[in-house]
C-alpha cells in the first residue's frame, strides 16, 4: 500500500490546481475521454487511467494510493474523494472491472472523478467515497474476463487467493463501507436470445445482495433502491431492469444471481454494507461493441448518483448499516436455498426484437424472485479446523481477516462433526445450479478433546466477520469450499469434513 508517486513538476501543478479549486473558479481537467461522457466510444486503458489519476490527484480532495500489484505487476489503485475531512462519515466503496473485459463501471467512475475535480461541490461533504475503478488491470489490458493468473476474481471472494481480491477485502475491512457497489457488464446478444431473433432489453441493470445471512432490513432497503431507479433511467431514455440471469422467456428460468458468497456483492453485504451489483448490457457481436459505451456509462452514472442519494437517504442507510454491523447472529443458518416463484405468478420479461427494434413483453411464469430456504442448521458457537487441514485454511482466515486461535494443548469441547455423503459432479440442468453441491450428514454432538494444533474460529467476534466465518467455514452449506480445486482433496465421500461445529 505504497503512496502513489507524483513527479515534482506535476506536484507543483497539482498544488496550483488545488489553490485554484479553493476559489470558485472551475478549471477544465485534461482527461482521456470526451467532455460529454455520453459521447464515449472507447474505454480508458490502464496506461491512460494512470496518467489521468496522476494529473487529477489533489490534496484534500482526491487521493490515489496503490493497494496491490497484479500478477503481471500492474497497480491496483484506490481513489479516495473526500472534501469534508472527518465530517464525511458516510463511507462508500465503488469497485469495478473485476472482469477485465467489462469496462463501463470503470469509465463511469473516471468521468465522475473528472467532474468532482472540476466541481468539488458535486461531492456531498458528508460522503467519504472510495473508488477502485480497475480491479483487474491484467484482464483489462488483455481485454479478457480473467486476471493474469487465469482466475475469475468475482468467484474468488470465498478463498481470496488472488492479490486483487485480497486488496479489495483489505480496503473494505479498513473502511467498513455503508454502501458498496460492484460494476460489471453482460452480453445483450447471447446466442440463446439471438436464435429467437431477440436481444436482451435492458442496457443497464442493478441488483442487491441477497445472502440470507444479511439482515432482512438491509436487503429490503436495497431492493427498494433498485426499484426507485426506474423513473430516473426512463427519463434518460435507458432501458433498465433488475439484474437477472437465465435463459429466454417464456420457457427458460430467469432469477436474480446466486445467494452464494463467492462474489463481491454478497461479501460486502455480510460486512454490513448496503450492497449492489450493476451490470450494463453490451452487444458483443456488434461491429464495434464500444460504439454505445457512452449510453452504458450514462446509465452507470445515474445509478451511482442515485445510490449516493440525498442527505436523508444517506442518514437512513448509515443507521441501517451501523445497525447491521452490530446485529447478533441468527439462531439458524440457511444452508440450502433456491429461487422460486411462489404461487406461480405470471410476470413479463422484456426483450428487444432485433429486426424491428420493438420491445416485446413476453409473459412467463418462470421468473423466480422468491428466495426459499429449504434447510437450516443451528448456529454453532465456533468452528474447529483439524490440524491436518490447518495449513490450507490459514491463508483464507488471514485474507478474510478472521480471528482464530491455534490450540497449544488439547481442549475439551462439544463437537458436532459433519460427514460428506457425496459431492455432486455434473451441472444439474433441472435444478439450474452449479455443480459441486455437497451433500452432508450431521453427526450427533459428542464431548471430546480437540487435539493441539486445532484452529478454533469463534463466532463471538465482530458480527460482520462472524458472518464471514460462517460463509467460509460452515460445513453444512450446500455450496461450500470443497467444490474448489484447492479443497477438493479434503472432500472424501464417507469421511468427516475437516471443519466441525462446536457448541
Ligand atoms: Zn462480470
Amino acid at each position: 500500500m505504497t503512496r502513489f508517486s507524483i513527479p515534482g513538476g506535476l506536484m507543483r501543478r497539482v498544488m496550483v490546481a488545488a489553490l485554484i479549486a479553493v476559489s470558485t473558479f472551475v478549471a477544465a481537467v485534461e482527461a482521456p475521454f470526451p467532455a460529454d461522457h455520453r459521447q464515449m466510444s472507447k474505454t480508458v486503458s490502464y496506461g491512460e487511467m494512470l496518467t489521468f489519476l496522476e494529473a487529477v490527484a489533489r490534496p484534500g480532495l482526491i487521493t490515489v494510493t496503490e493497494e496491490a500489484r497484479s500478477h503481471q505487476g500492474r497497480k491496483v489503485l484506490l481513489v479516495r474523494l473526500n472534501r469534508g475531512g472527518a465530517k464525511a462519515r458516510f463511507r462508500v466503496l465503488w469497485y469495478a472491472q473485476q472482469h477485465g473485459n467489462e469496462v463501463a463501471g470503470k469509465d463511469a467512475q473516471l468521468t465522475f472523478i473528472r467532474d468532482v475535480a472540476e466541481r468539488p461541490s458535486l461531492l456531498p461533504e458528508d460522503v467519504d467515497l472510495y473508488l477502485m475503478p480497475m480491479l483487474n488491470p491484467d484482464g483489462a489490458e488483455a481485454h479478457r474476463r480473467f486476471n493474469g493468473a487465469g482466475a475469475d476474481l468475482n468467484r474468488d471472494h470465498l478463498l481470496l487467493e488472488q492479490p486483487e481480491t485480497q486488496a479489495l477485502h483489505r480496503v473494505a475491512r479498513r473502511i467498513r463501507p455503508h454502501l458498496a457497489v460492484d460494476g460489471h457488464e453482460f452480453g445483450r446478444d447471447s446466442e440463446d436470445l439471438t436464435a429467437r431473433g431477440w436481444e436482451a432489453w435492458p442496457v443497464i441493470t442493478m441488483d442487491a445482495a441477497n445472502h440470507p445471512l444479511i439482515p432482512a432490513y438491509l436487503r429490503t432497503a436495497a431492493l427498494e433502491a433498485v426499484a426507485a431507479a426506474t423513473p430516473l433511467q426512463q427519463k434518460a431514455g435507458h432501458a433498465y431492469a433488475r439484474y437477472s440471469v437465465g435463459g429466454p422467456p417464456p420457457d427458460e428460468e430467469t432469477r436474480p444471481s446466486t445467494p452464494e458468497v463467492d462474489d463481491g456483492r454478497n461479501s460486502f453485504g455480510t460486512l454490513g454494507a448496503l450492497s449492489f451489483i450493476i451490470e450494463a448490457g453490451v452487444r458483443h457481436h456488434a461491429p464495434n461493441p464500444q460504439a454505445d459505451l457512452g449510453e452504458r456509462v450514462d446509465g452507470y452514472r445515474i445509478l451511482y448518483r442515485h445510490l449516493l442519494g440525498d442527505r436523508a437517504w444517506r442518514d437512513r442507510i448509515f443507521k441501517l448499516s451501523e445497525r447491521a454491523r452490530r446485529e447478533p447472529l441468527p439462531p439458524f443458518v440457511a444452508t440450502n436455498t433456491f429461487w422460486a416463484n411462489l404461487g406461480g405468478k405470471a410476470t413479463t420479461v422484456k426483450v428487444r426484437e432485433k429486426a424491428t427494434g420493438r420491445t416485446l413483453a413476453i409473459p412467463t411464469a418462470n421468473a423466480m424472485e422468491d428466495l426459499v430456504v429449504k434447510a437450516s442448521v443451528p448456529t454453532p458457537k465456533a468452528y474447529a479446523i483439524e490440524p491436518s487441514a490447518a495449513a490450507l485454511f490459514l491463508p483464507i482466515l488471514e485474507a478474510q481477516g478472521l480471528r482464530f486461535e491455534r490450540l497449544a494443548a488439547p481442549r475439551r469441547a462439544r463437537v458436532e462433526s459433519v460427514r460428506l455423503l457425496r459431492l455432486e459432479e455434473p451441472f444439474d440442468p433441472l435444478y439450474q445450479r452449479y455443480k459441486d453441491r455437497q451433500i452432508v450428514e450431521r453427526q450427533a454432538p459428542v464431548a471430546r478433546d480437540l487435539p493441539a494444533g486445532t484452529l478454533v474460529v469463534s463466532l463471538d467476534q465482530d458480527p460482520g466477520l462472524a458472518r464471514r466465518a460462517i460463509q467460509v467455514l460452515e460445513p453444512c452449506l450446500l455450496y461450500g469450499l470443497y467444490g474448489y480445486p484447492t479443497f477438493r482433496a479434503l472432500a472424501v465421500p464417507g469421511s468427516s469434513l475437516p471443519v466441525s461445529r462446536l457448541f
